[in-house]
């Protein structure tokens, strides 16, 4: 797997938020996500599971009716993911629900993904640290939709970074592309 070097904003960077650091791999420039939590302050970070050599997100999962975990990697745009089960799908690209692993509260709420093609209304939730600082996951699984949503962030910059996708970074991407 090899990520892929999008642009960061020069403007983004002057203002990091708390949640998300800025890495240098292989000479290029990264935003990773290293502290997102559930709307009751659970920590979805998990140390042990590593993707890019970064501790990934971990979410319990519903896909139709099959129940399981995903860790997503921590750096923005990437949407290269593991499963701890192997979903077989009746759908192509189905919505996704997902719950914080400790308290099992639904990270689901009503957003509309803006992704051409993509009609869903339903976006995963990750709550970082300042305060109204949010990143929202489309929940279609497919969808490479995700938007940060950072306070007093110019919505021009907001807009810059999270149009910032790496694809190709994973084998089976044709099925798994997306959240
Ligand atoms: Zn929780
Ligand atoms: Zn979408």
């Amino acid at each position: 797997m090899d990520l892929k070097h999008t642009a960061i904003p020069p403007e983004f960077l002057k203002i990091l938020p708390a949640g998300i650091k800025f890495l240098h791999k292989k000479g290029k420039e990264f935003l990773v996500v290293e502290k997102v939590h559930c709307s009751k302050g659970h920590s979805l970070i998990v140390d042990s599971v590593r993707i890019h050599g970064e501790p990934a997100i971990e979410l319990d999962v519903l896909i139709e009716d099959q129940e399981g975990s995903f860790f997503i990697d921590a750096f923005w745009g990437s949407h290269a993911k593991l499963y701890n089960f192997m979903p077989r799908l009746k759908q192509s690209s189905p919505l996704v629900q997902a719950f914080c692993p400790v308290c099992k509260a639904s990270l689901v709420v009503n957003r509309e993904c803006p992704m051409e093609g993509c009609d869903t209304d339903k976006h995963i939730v990750l709550y970082l640290p300042g305060e109204g600082n949010r990143i929202f996951v489309c929940a279609r699984l497919g969808c490479p939709g995700h938007y940060l949503s950072v306070r007093n962030l110019p919505q021009g910059i907001s807009e810059s970074v999270s149009n910032i996708n790496y694809f190709g970074t994973q084998v089976d991407e044709d099925l798994f592309q997306g959240i």
